[in-house]
């Protein structure tokens, strides 16, 4: 590996107000050591790793604020059956995961399919499920699960029953597990059969959980990512030490390519005193593997009505949603990590659930008064009032732009048209000088921060859909909503002064783009392709094109 790189013919943009623009800049070890023109790099390392840009945009490298990296790479293996119109379709999407290295026990999955769709099955009122018979013709031994869209049906094959012990012993009965003439399960399972079944098929140990974050570092590098906050404990049963070991091999091994601050979820108390008594606090770490703030849950979904609102939903009188913990209790808690040290970020999506964290995060800021950057994640439903409270208390809103393309059907008749008003908002946060940075909340959006600045700028579902975007008022400009993903995330994690910007003395990290996002019609921002990834002065992603 050289142990310097240059970028040179570039058209950098540094987000660096004092030298905005630059054609080549040069990495040396981690750091970037220098940004200018062409001559200027050349003539101070000419033995340095070049890559000719020509012409292409270089900005520093992608920041997602709150993301699940375990959840998205075990998402990734996962192989999307949406719109199979076969059974031999879904077949042939399965084909290339058969090959993959793993032992003969691990399970293949897929998951989307819908019998309607399938058009060789009779038709009629409803279309019947296929069954094993149909999967055991596929080339491999593994057993091997395919879940229907809704999720609560799944066809097993043959291999898989057997592994579940179907065969043997049915603690579900017939209207769970199907069954033929003679008996035998048909690779049919319904509701809490197919639940016990996803328990024992995703189950995760160490070592699909190593596979599960290299694979989602691989995804983030190919989008330009090089720094992700992430929230990953859930799946591991909050196992604190389980997650330390996996960042150890992942460092040890090379396997994780991007930088990852930890947002450790410790919903009960005696979780967070362990964590504190070990004497681990925000901040801690190095610059691959960071102590990010305490997560915690206040509330639900505005899909599932489980949001916390401070009104009735709309289209559901009588249901406020629910709140994970009570006034008091959620005070407590924070105090605790406040006085302790840390940052707290608080998923809170309804505006019932902000307004508790607020009144936490304001008592223990009173106590004890620093700059702690505590966090709403999410922050979907509030009020100027709620705003200009966030303001004066410097806390952080982590929003998810493509939320805004996705939820434009679900909120409305959820809130109603008065509390739509305040709702998903990003202008009116920067407006109010609230440090706001851009996520995708990944598996439940992709990850990919295009897509991410192509939402916050036009907020459409589709590109023309609608043709002012939804809530107009709330849109950005391209550099503003660029910020959400790079100096703001920085910020978020306390770290900007390294990362962020292309300025000598930080991070060597950066992202290539094909063109440059500033001048192309914001349509085509998803699509822009990403050509080189470069983090801490190593390549992570670079498209065959470069
Ligand atoms: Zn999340």
């Amino acid at each position: 590996m050289h142990s310097s790189l240059a970028l040179h013919h570039g058209h950098i943009r540094t987000l660096d107000p004092r030298h905005p623009v630059a054609e080549a800049l040069l990495i040396r070890g981690e750091t970037l050591t220098a940004v200018g023109s062409d001559e200027e790099i050349r003539s101070l390392d000419r033995n340095a790793e070049s890559i000719d840009l020509q012409g292409r945009t270089v900005l520093p490298g992608f920041n997602d604020s709150h993301l699940h990296t375990l959840g998205y790479g075990r998402f990734l293996g996962v192989t999307d059956l949406r719109g199979c119109a076969s059974v031999e379709e879904m077949l042939l999407r399965l084909r290339p995961a058969l090959g993959d290295p793993e032992d003969p026990d691990s399970w293949l999955t897929g998951r989307g399919w819908d019998q309607e769709r399938f058009h060789a099955l009779p038709q009629g009122p409803s279309r019947p499920f296929f069954d094993r018979s149909c999967l055991d013709g596929l080339p491999t031994r593994r057993p091997l699960l395919l879940e229907r869209n809704c999720g609560h049906v799944g066809v097993a094959n043959t291999r898989g029953l057997q592994v579940l012990g179907l065969f043997r012993e049915d603690p579900f009965g017939p209207t769970q597990v199907d069954r033929d003439e003679k008996g035998e399960p048909t690779g049919v399972l319904r509701e809490d059969a197919l639940e016990w079944v996803r328990g024992q098929v995703y189950r995760i140990d160490f070592d699909s959980a190593l596979r599960f974050f290299a694979r989602a570092g691989e995804a983030f590098a190919r989008r330009g990512i090089t720094s992700v906050q992430s929230d990953d404990l859930g799946p591991l049963g909050t196992d604190l030490d389980m997650l330390l070991r996996l960042f150890g091999a992942l460092r040890e091994k090379d396997l994780f390519p991007v930088r990852l601050n930890e947002q450790f979820l410790l919903p009960r108390r005696e979780d967070l005193e362990t964590f504190l008594e070990g004497g681990y606090r925000t901040g801690q770490g190095d610059g691959h593997f960071r102590f990010g703030p305490l997560k915690m849950l206040l509330d639900g979904s505005l899909g599932a009505r489980t949001a916390a609102l401070r009104r009735d939903y709309a289209d559901d009188p009588g249901n406020r949603g629910l709140l994970l913990y009570g006034p008091e209790a959620l005070k407590e808690r924070v105090a605790r990590a406040h006085g302790a040290g840390m940052q707290v970020a608080i998923h809170c999506i309804g505006d019932r659930s902000l307004q508790t964290a607020l009144e936490a995060y304001e008592a223990a800021l009173a106590e004890v008064p620093r700059d702690a950057r505590h966090t709403i994640v999410h922050c979907q439903v509030g009020d100027g009032e709620l705003y200009d409270r966030m303001a004066r208390l410097g806390v952080v809103a982590a929003v998810q732009p493509p939320f805004v393309a996705s939820d434009q059907s679900i909120a409305p008749p959820r809130l109603g048209a008065d509390r739509l008003a305040g709702a998903y908002p990003v202008k009116g946060l920067l407006d109010r000088g609230i440090l706001t940075t851009g996520g995708s909340d990944a598996p439940v959006e992709d990850p990919a921060p295009l897509r991410g600045l192509w939402a916050a700028v036009t907020r459409q579902r589709e590109p023309g859909d609608p043709a002012e975007g939804w809530l107009p008022g709330e849109r950005i400009s391209f550099p503003e909503a660029l910020d959400l993903y790079t100096r703001a995330g920085a910020r978020l994690s306390f770290e900007e002064h390294v990362k962020g910007a292309l300025i000598p003395g930080f991070y060597g990290d950066l992202t290539v783009l094909r063109e440059d996002p500033f001048r192309v019609n914001p349509e085509a921002l998803p699509d822009l392709p990403v050509d080189l990834t470069v983090c801490g002065g190593r390549i992570t992603w670079r498209s065959p094109d470069l």
